[in-house]
This record gives C-alpha cells, sequence and structure tokens, in this order.
C-alpha cells in the first residue's frame, strides 16, 4: 500500500512523441497538490501531470487564477512599472521582424500593455485573450480591439482577415497541445508569409539548476510544459515549422539574482531589473554570459509556416 502512495500512476501521452512512460521532475509544485511535473522518457519534454482538461484551463484563466494562486501583483499599476523593460524589449524584438504597415495579433494578450507599446510606436494590433478578467482590464489600458478565441476549440468568423505577424509572449508553456495550437495559428490566423514570435521561459535556467528556493518557486500549476531549445525545436518542427531565428534572452537581471542567492526570495519591492549606471557593465556581462552558455531565463524563437 506503501508503494502506491509514491508511485502516482501517469495516465497521459507524450505531446510530442505519444509515449507513455515519464519520469518525475518534481512532485509537488508551488500553487497546486494535486499536480506534479514529469519528464518524457522518450523525448525529454518536462510536462505538467495530470495534463488539464480545456474547462479546466478556461476555468483557470477566467478567474485570473494563475496570477492569484503565485501572488503575482494584479493592480495594472504595479504590472506595468514591473513589466516597463520587458515592453520595450518586446516591441523593439518585434520591430525587427514586422515593418508598420503590418497587422500584428498578439495571442495571450492579457492586460494590454505590450498592446498598447505597439500602438503608440504606429503598429496596427489586435489582441487574443482567453481570460475575461484580463480583457477587461485591457479595455482600460489599450484601444485595440480584443477576440475572445480559443484555439484549440473555436474557428475564427468566415469573413476573418489573416496577419501578417502573431506574437506568442510567454503563451506555448500554458497550452495543452502547443502542437495543435501552432497550427491552426497557421491555417486560421496567419498569412503565408506570416511568421510566429514566440518567447517561452528556458527550462536550462541557471537559477532553477543552482538556488534550492528559486527552485521550489518556479514548477506551477499555469505551465503546462517547460521548454528547453532542444524540446521547443521539437514541438515547433512537428508542428511542421521552419525556424526563421532562435535566440537566449535574459530577463531578469543581477539584482535579482543576488536577492535569490542571499534572502531566497525574488526582488519585487524594486521593479526596475536593471542595474543602471557605473554598474551597467556588470549587468551586461551577467546577462550575454548566461545567454552564451544557453542557461538564460527566457528563449525566443521566430518560426514560419
Ligand atoms: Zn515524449
Amino acid at each position: 500500500m506503501r508503494q502506491s502512495f509514491f508511485c502516482k500512476k501517469i495516465n497521459m501521452k507524450c505531446t510530442l512523441c505519444g509515449r507513455e512512460k515519464f519520469n518525475i521532475v518534481k512532485k509537488r509544485i508551488r500553487d497546486s497538490h494535486v499536480h506534479s511535473v514529469v519528464t518524457c522518457k522518450k523525448c525529454g519534454l518536462v510536462q505538467l501531470s495530470p495534463r488539464p482538461s480545456l474547462k479546466k484551463e478556461q476555468e483557470f484563466y477566467d478567474k485570473n487564477l494563475q496570477s492569484k494562486n503565485i501572488l503575482s501583483p494584479t493592480d495594472i499599476k504595479t504590472i506595468t512599472l514591473n513589466s516597463l523593460h520587458d515592453t520595450n524589449r518586446r516591441a523593439d524584438f518585434v520591430g525587427k521582424h514586422c515593418n508598420k504597415k503590418s497587422h500584428i495579433l498578439d495571442i495571450g494578450s492579457g492586460d494590454g500593455l505590450f498592446l498598447k507599446e505597439m500602438e503608440g510606436r504606429g503598429y496596427n494590433i489586435t489582441g487574443l485573450e482567453v481570460s475575461k478578467e484580463r480583457r477587461e482590464t485591457s479595455k482600460k489600458v489599450a484601444k485595440a480591439k480584443v477576440l475572445d478565441i480559443n484555439l484549440l476549440k473555436d474557428q475564427p468568423p468566415a469573413d476573418f482577415k489573416k496577419f501578417d505577424g502573431v506574437t506568442l509572449i510567454h503563451v506555448l508553456e500554458h497550452i495543452i497541445d502547443p502542437v495543435l495550437f501552432l497550427q491552426n495559428i497557421a491555417k486560421n490566423f496567419l498569412k503565408k508569409d506570416g511568421s510566429i514570435i514566440i518567447e517561452v521561459p528556458n527550462l536550462d535556467d541557471l537559477l532553477v539548476v543552482e538556488n534550492k528556493q528559486y527552485d521550489a518557486f518556479y514548477w506551477q500549476r499555469g505551465h503546462v510544459f517547460y521548454f528547453n531549445k532542444k524540446t521547443l525545436t521539437q514541438v515547433v518542427k512537428k508542428g511542421g515549422f521552419l525556424i526563421k531565428s532562435f535566440e537566449y534572452v535574459q530577463r531578469y537581471g543581477l539584482e535579482n539574482f543576488m536577492h535569490w542567492q542571499v534572502k531566497g526570495k525574488p526582488q519585487i519591492d524594486k521593479p526596475t531589473f536593471q542595474i543602471e549606471g557605473e554598474y551597467k557593465w556588470l549587468e551586461d556581462y551577467y546577462k550575454s554570459y548566461l545567454c552564451k552558455i544557453g542557461k538564460s531565463d527566457t528563449m525566443i524563437i521566430v518560426i514560419k509556416p
């Protein structure tokens, strides 16, 4: 009897390779006691177990439980300040891949901060957000229209105009079927010569490996998949996509790293994650080094059908 307690049966198929055998990575995660994290024995894709249903996911996001469960700030002023650097970096990146005449769809547009920034820069952008609570916030933040379409089950309207570019910023790791999701984007939302820009967390993040407290904090109910370069590449290839570019990005700075090392918690009291001024070289070195060795916290891949 004791053994069955420890060997929880995993009744699921790997999204990537279809195999049903997994090793446990994390028995417990920080915001759910019914979920664990496992890795596929064949392809190495790291995934949440059990995988949530579409219905469960809708409830989870309608109530904005992802942010609430992990105690992320939910007031828009704090979120705006905390994400200022990221929002600008992303807008710069998208600007390199899409010209101002292109029509962009930001899937998982959340509170609308990226929509607002892109509008300010003169882009034609539309949002798509499944969370009711976040669509309401977005209306107050940006002018952009925000669609309410679930890409795993809904079809766009018949007269729907396709987009030149689609952005998925910290979205793919939340999707219960990422391959089908990307294929549906290509089929229904993207022009034939369009690109999809995907930003996701990097599982090979040095802090996850090196810092015990961060490791306990890292795994969360909202993330159905945890990708590294190898598994992210496999997922987009399985979807039938070509890779235009791949790069590592380090979002969080040295101060955040020191907080974890010294205090065992993130730096949330001070919204700027960057060291500026005389010590900027240190920050730049830290970030570029992590990117060079592939152990940054973030990855960006640009793909086309
Ligand atoms: Zn697999």
